[in-house]
């Protein structure tokens, strides 16, 4: 299938075109990826000081990540009324509220008036540091009263994203970010020798080593290899018909999208969502997808993470077709598809975020609908995290509600893990992850939770650093109840009462 889509980089295309001129009109603040606007740094720059000034009037935002914390108090610190606004300039008789009418005078005359916009006054070292202390959670955005198509269009991660974009087309894709960035190809080599290579990530050598040339940091908790990826498990598996219903309801129809980190990392996900898929009577089928494109996205790869989107158009596409929907078990992978590749990809991409729908909510509407049975097994009480990047996309806490309806107790945990993607992995960004991460753990341990369940499963990553105990997928929670062996994720250092199962 051949997609209608431009190869050259957007600023190639738009170049001089009419649709340039289009562009630039119909979107003067520059956030389109196709405007030649977006890729213009001195444009950007003014961009950034903009929707500065209206953060700094607003502070909605001042304690939601480390970025806005660094910009206010930077602001605040560069302010030439700081110290009237501290009242530093004072006395220390004013200062003890003894002002006298008499003195207002000599007062006044020690009040400098200034009509400088401290924001004008962040140095090029401050504004990278608020950049790269933004991990695109997004939760700014629902947050923001000023969102297009208000007039002041403030979107604030597109923003970020922007600068990252044009950083990487200015000077390349950093070593580290291809790295990172490479999800495919590491998972494919990876899963082909994954004793050794997770082996090597758990000694510290390696490990000291990998921080010095990749700038990955030496303490965080990576991800294990599978040692057979899911795609693998599925191909040599026997075909599953759907069986015919006779209750005279349709036959649910879907494709499965893996995801990477299903695919290489923890194939334990999209295998419990076939099987708890398949109990439910659904006709399955698991095209062989590639990465989502959001790690290429994070670093401002837009053209690397085009030609993912593309790919992944051409494979799940057909099955759009066949009345299919497109499951996603991760938050960040399921985003990318509803949010970016209809931008991305235009009407083609449309098509698919329209058809793509969080695995969770799917599950649930199966078993709201009765086509998908209650599991008889106790699951118990569970901490669920709920991933930033679900909370964005507005349509409710379908883990958390999928675990509820079967049977489990569930408490919500909806605090920043911090890991967001790669954010969290990297070495001069591990212990601000760490900090945000505090209040999620903090709840986890005041639930006393029999199990820890996260849709985000580097959310999960997180927690287990933090808390030392592991989290699970809601579908894995799901399946090990339909099996009647809940899971458990105990404390550590305490007996381990049921099973373990990854
Ligand atoms: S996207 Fe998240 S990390 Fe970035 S500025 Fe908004 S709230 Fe902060
Ligand atoms: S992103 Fe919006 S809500 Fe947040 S501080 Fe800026 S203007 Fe206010």
């Amino acid at each position: 299938m051949k997609l209608p889509l431009v190869q050259s980089t957007p600023l190639q295309a738009a170049e001089g075109s009419p649709s340039a001129a289009q562009s630039v009109a119909s979107d003067p603040h520059g956030m389109a990826y196709e405007n030649p606007l977006f890729w213009d740094r001195a444009h950007a720059d003014k961009e950034i000081e903009r929707v500065f000034e209206i953060c700094n009037g607003c502070r909605l935002c001042f304690n939601l990540c480390p970025s806005f914390d660094v910009m206010f108090k930077r602001i605040d610190a560069l302010d030439p009324h700081a110290s009237e606004a501290e009242g530093k300039h004072l006395d220390a008789s004013h200062a003890q509220g003894m002002i006298e009418e008499t003195e207002a005078k000599s007062l006044l005359a020690k009040v400098e008036v200034s009509t400088d916009n401290p924001v004008h006054l962040l140095a090029q070292a401050d504004k990278d540091r608020i950049v790269g202390l933004c991990y695109e959670c997004k939760l700014c955005y629902p947050k923001c009263p000023y969102v297009p198509p208000h007039e002041f269009a403030v979107d604030f991660p597109k923003l970020i994203l922007r600068y990252k974009a044009i950083d990487a087309k200015e000077h390349g894709i950093g070593l580290r970010e291809k790295f990172l960035g490479a999800t495919d190809l590491n998972g494919t080599l990876m899963t082909k020798i994954a004793p050794i290579a997770n082996a090597a990530a758990h000694n510290s050598f390696n490990r000291m080593l990998m921080e010095k040339t990749l700038g990955i940091a030496k303490d965080r908790q990576l991800p294990d290899y599978a040692d057979q990826s899911f795609e693998t498990w599925w191909s040599r598996r026997a075909p599953v018909e759907a069986s015919a219903r006779t209750d005279g309801k349709e036959t649910p129809k879907a494709a499965l999208f893996p995801t990477c980190f299903g695919n290489y990392n923890d194939p334990e996900i999209p295998k419990a969502a076939v099987e708890v898929l398949e109990h439910a009577g659904c006709d399955l089928t698991c095209p062989e997808s590639v990465c989502c494109g959001m790690p290429k996205m994070d670093c401002g790869d837009i053209e690397g993470a085009r030609k993912l989107a593309r790919r992944n158009a051409e494979i799940l596409l057909p099955s759009v077709r066949e009345g299919r929907k497109i499951l996603s078990p991760g938050p960040s992978c399921t985003l990318m598809l509803k949010q970016e590749y209809p931008e991305l990809l235009g009407a083609e991409g449309k098509e698919l975020a329209d058809a793509t729908i969080d695995l969770s909510d799917y599950l649930l509407q199966l078993g709201r609908a009765k086509i998908l049975a209650k599991p008889t097994a106790p699951i118990g009480k569970v901490a669920f995290h709920v991933a930033c990047h679900n909370r964005v996309q507005n349509f409710g806490y379908r883990g958390r509600d999928l675990l509820k309806w079967a049977g489990g107790d569930v408490t919500l945990v909806d605090k920043c893990c911090g890991m967001d993607g790669t954010w969290g992995m990297k070495a001069e960004y591990f212990e601000e992850s760490l900090k945000v991460a505090e209040g999620a753990a903090r709840k986890v341990e005041e639930t006393a939770p029999d199990v820890v369940a996260a849709d985000c499963p580097l959310a999960g990553l997180q927690l287990k650093q933090k808390t030392g105990r592991t989290s699970f997928h809601p579908v894995k929670v799901l399946r090990a109840a339909y099996r009647g062996e809940p899971l458990r994720s105990p404390a550590p250092g305490t007996k381990k009462s049921d099973s373990q199962m990854r």
